[in-house]
């Protein structure tokens, strides 16, 4: 017998019958002899709808307010499945997050789980019932409903999965798993069996939108096994998330490719060359709480260098604002920048071991005339920034490159 935790998307649970699927599945599982704890988001485009309902009222909604609203949505889907399941003759239970009382910080639409309180539920699974439990949401320690960020359940999941020291936490998706890269541009995209922790976290961060990124740092850090599978796909066994860099297999060097539209590029031209001068132009920034990706400084000469860095697309505007107005007591010439531009980046572990790996891709992008706006790396992830308009493009000639869509075999560069 083992306890297990599955998560259902908004996909997943987007209609009665799709909610009368998820209720077969996991009465399956309970009747082989384990114990399930449900975990579901709110029907498919809910979320969306609720917050455009706050936005018709209130251009930019109270944060705590937005999280008594938004919240509603998951609340509808859990009584929805723990309905359905009583109707196939399954006990379940369904708890929002303040009924389990999991706790968070108090940072409306973006909180952060402080704690579980694990008690109930457990008792409840030892009396036989499915758990259903609401993802995205808390309370804080005064009771206010909060929310976890776009995309939230995963995060619920995994929490829930480390608290109970669940024996594995199903993600049931729209996809079959981690692939290695959008079928939807490369369609020779292979799905992965296994990646590991930390190549999930890079994807996970440059813009795959499988997991939400948090409840990969949750599942590392309290080291839960973690499965992405497909909810309309019987018997597939989907990516599972590992954790060993398993030394006697030959690994592929790179296992995917991500990109990601949504970023925007600053030049701040013409700055002083002179110690605090990142700080002065990255402060009010910060302070905006915009958040700044790849930061790149020019060698200076004649006492004046360049400033380059990226945000997010929808913070572009206000960050060009924020830097205009500092720019004369920076001393700096131009504040210029480009909205169209996007960031793509190989990711694998077998890259600590590889050389070569960088020119391998700078070669691939060379050979189609594709101009390399910036670069940054970490130890196991290259990306570069290059103009939007051969996004696709760059996508599957690395794909190709990388010799992704060959099952498993190793790359040689
Ligand atoms: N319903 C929330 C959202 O759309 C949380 C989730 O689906 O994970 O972001
Ligand atoms: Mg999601």
């Amino acid at each position: 017998m083992a306890l297990i935790v599955q998560k259902y998307g908004g996909t997943s649970v987007g209609d009665p019958e799709r909610i009368k699927n998820v209720a077969h599945r996991v009465a399956r599982f309970q009747s082989m002899g384990h114990q399930v704890v449900v975990v579901v988001s709110a029907m498919s485009g809910e979320t969306n709808r609720l917050i455009a309902l706050a936005k018709s009222v209130q251009a930019h909604p109270d944060p705590r307010e937005l999280d008594v609203m938004v919240s509603t949505g998951e609340q509808v889907t859990i009584a929805l499945l723990a309905m359905t399941l009583k109707e196939i003759g399954v006990k379940a239970k369904s708890y929002t997050g303040a009924q389990v009382r999991i706790v968070t910080d108090n940072a409306h639409t973006k909180a952060r789980i402080l704690s579980i309180d694990e008690a109930n539920i457990r008792a409840d699974l030892n009396e036989g019932h499915v758990v259903v439990v609401a993802g995205f949401q808390g309370v804080d320690e005064n009771g206010n409903i909060t929310t976890l960020g776009r995309g939230g359940s995963d995060t619920t999941g995994v929490a829930l999965a480390a608290a109970l020291k669940a024996d594995e936490c199903q993600i049931y998706t729209d996809v079959d798993g981690v692939y290695t890269t959008d079928p939807r541009i490369v369609p020779e995209a292979r799905r992965l069996a296994t990646i590991t922790f930390e190549e999930m976290l890079e994807l996970a961060s440059l813009g795959s939108k499988v997991l939400q990124i948090r409840s990969v740092e949750f599942a590392g850090k309290y080291k839960v096994k973690l499965r992405v599978l497909s909810s309309f796909e019987e018997g597939g066994d989907g990516t599972l998330i590992t954790f060993e860099d398993d030394d006697n297999m030959e690994k592929a060097i790179i296992s995917g490719i991500a990109f990601n539209r949504d970023e925007a590029k600053i030049t701040v031209l013409g700055v002083p060359d002179k110690p605090g001068i990142a700080y002065q132009i990255l402060g009010p920034v910060a302070e905006a709480n915009i958040d700044v990706d790849m930061i790149i400084q020019n060698v200076g000469a004649d006492g004046s260098t360049d400033f380059t860095f990226t945000v997010h697309r929808n913070e572009y505007a206000k960050a060009i604002e924020i830097l205009r107005k500092v720019q004369t007591h920076i001393g700096a010439r131009e504040v210029s920048g480009d909205d169209k531009i996007a960031k793509v980046s190989v990711v694998g572990v077998g890259m600590r071991s590889h050389v070569g790996i960088a020119s391998a891709m700078f070669r691939t992008l060379a050979e189609e005339g594709i101009n390399i706006q910036m670069i940054s790396t970490s130890e196991i992830k290259i990306s570069v920034v290059i103009d939007e308009k051969y996004l696709e493009l760059a996508v599957r000639v690395l794909h190709k490159a990388f010799n992704l869509e060959q099952s498993g075999s190793p790359v040689l560069v």
